[in-house]
């Protein structure tokens, strides 16, 4: 039987588990790295798009594929926003993790599926019963989120279910572009297009979990007819083929009860980080890898590993990113449940006066209470308080029902 100790181990080589072991390469301590699929030279994903700051912060800039500005189309209306200095930026992360020269032990086709809690220490077991030891254990798996459901922690939910297609011999006349696209008929989320490296494109869609989710075939559609009547997607993907197509859950949105226990952190996707408007994981990820790197070194020094020790690692996520969500969940629970595709234009609309700075903070979900006043006009806000009334009061007692995205495509 394997057994070993370690000092800090890392479940799961993606984006958050990677950064972090990089990170622990200036460390003198003993690390494990642990993942379930074969390698850890590629993640699950390769294409990320996030903004210049952020890959400014982490210098990334050799991994980047193109800059551009983001667009938000609807059937009727579009806008396109430069985002002058934070453009948004599509990278290669494969490339990235091509190139990370780890010092810290690796093991892959390992899957944990046991663990024990002893003193001051969390033991680890593997499929074939092997044992690791860990003062500290760093929950890097993603949606799986396996430590904490282990450790019996109240998990943050799922909540994105995206289908997308890699297409060929697309013909949009920017190559740098990237774009959001929504009709509320079609998905709950919407879609985004962007172009790739040697001429291929990325085109996909999203939903938001919930009770009505569509299934992967009836999303699929979705997709196919985004792509066939939605201008300008119906331009350039004229005679696109498809040539990989895959159907992901993720990312989390929606925080641990806790991202912290005695001897355990949870870092990225397996700790509830994304954004709750577009779900961008990226930069959360990376921050959070960030702030449990300096964590570790501060618990380390302090010989103490216990929750209350690890605590400062949640303040940090939270005075960075935590702090705005409330206003941003706000936003979203009141889209998905009172907006039709007609406020959806109008949003739209209102989108072309907003400066570069208040769609970016938009986008990065900054939603403040002065962001949500501009999104709404008198008449919008008219159209929200009648759908509320529709909704509460008209629709229990089947008297009218708003118009809402139907759960199986018409032909
Ligand atoms: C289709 C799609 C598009 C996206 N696009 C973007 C985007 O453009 N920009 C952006 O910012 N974010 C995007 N995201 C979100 C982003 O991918 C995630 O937020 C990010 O990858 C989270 O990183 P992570 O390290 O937490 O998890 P992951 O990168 O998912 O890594 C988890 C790792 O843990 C491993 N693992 C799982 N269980 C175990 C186990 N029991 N034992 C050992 N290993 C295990 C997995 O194999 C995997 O390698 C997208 C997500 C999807 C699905």
């Amino acid at each position: 039987m394997v057994k070993k100790s370690y000092d800090v181990i890392i479940v799961g080589a993606g984006l958050g588990g990677l950064k972090l072991a990089e990170l622990l390469n200036n460390s003198k301590l003993n690390v494990l790295l642990i993942e379930k699929r074969s390698t850890i030279k590629t993640l699950t994903k390769n294409y990320f798009g996030t903004f210049l700051e952020y890959i400014q912060r982490w210098k990334l800039q050799k991994y980047l594929i193109y800059k551009c500005g983001w667009g938000f189309y609807t059937t009727r209306s579009q806008t396109f926003k430069k985002l002058k200095g934070k453009s948004l930026c599509v990278l290669e992360m494969n490339k990235w993790t091509r190139s990370l020269k780890l010092k810290c032990d690796k093991k892959t086709n390992i899957q944990i599926v046991k663990l024990k809690r002893e003193k001051e220490q969390i033991t680890l077991y593997d499929q074939k019963n092997h044992k690791y030891t860990a003062k500290l254990v760093v929950d890097c798996s993603g949606i799986a989120q396996t430590i904490s459901t282990l450790l019996g922690i109240k998990k943050s939910k799922c909540d994105f279910l995206n289908y997308v297609f890699i297409m060929k011999n697309h013909k949009s006349k920017n190559r740098n572009e990237m774009f959001y696209f929504q009709d509320s008929n079609l998905t709950n989320c919407g879609g985004w297009f962007h172009t790739l490296e040697n001429g291929k494109c990325l085109v996909g869609c999203a939903e938001f979990t919930g009770p009505n989710t569509l299934g992967k075939k009836e999303l699929r559609k979705r997709l196919i007819s985004y792509v066939k009547n939605f201008y300008p997607l119906n331009k350039y993907l004229k005679n696109a083929k498809i040539i990989e197509e895959f159907c992901m859950a993720g990312p989390t949105t929606t925080m641990h009860s806790s991202i912290v226990e005695d001897n355990y952190i949870a870092v990225g996707d397996a700790a509830g980080a994304g954004g709750p408007f577009i779900g961008d994981g990226f930069r959360m990820t990376f921050a959070m890898a960030d702030s449990a790197y300096d964590t570790i070194k501060e618990v380390f020094k302090l010989n103490d590993f216990s929750k209350r020790a690890l605590q400062i690692y949640s303040k940090k996520f939270n005075d960075e990113f935590g702090k705005w969500y409330k206003w941003s969940y706000l936003w979203r629970f009141m889209y998905l449940r009172y907006t039709t595709n007609k406020e959806l234009n109008l949003f739209t609309e209102k989108l072309k006066k907003f400066n570069d700075q208040d769609y970016y903070d938009i986008l990065v979900s900054k939603l403040t209470p002065k962001i949500l006043i501009k999104l709404f006009t008198a008449k919008s806000f008219f159209l929200l308080i009648k759908n509320m009334f529709i909704f509460h009061i008209l629709e229990p007692l089947k008297i009218s029902k708003l118009p809402r995205r139907p759960i199986v495509l018409k032909k």
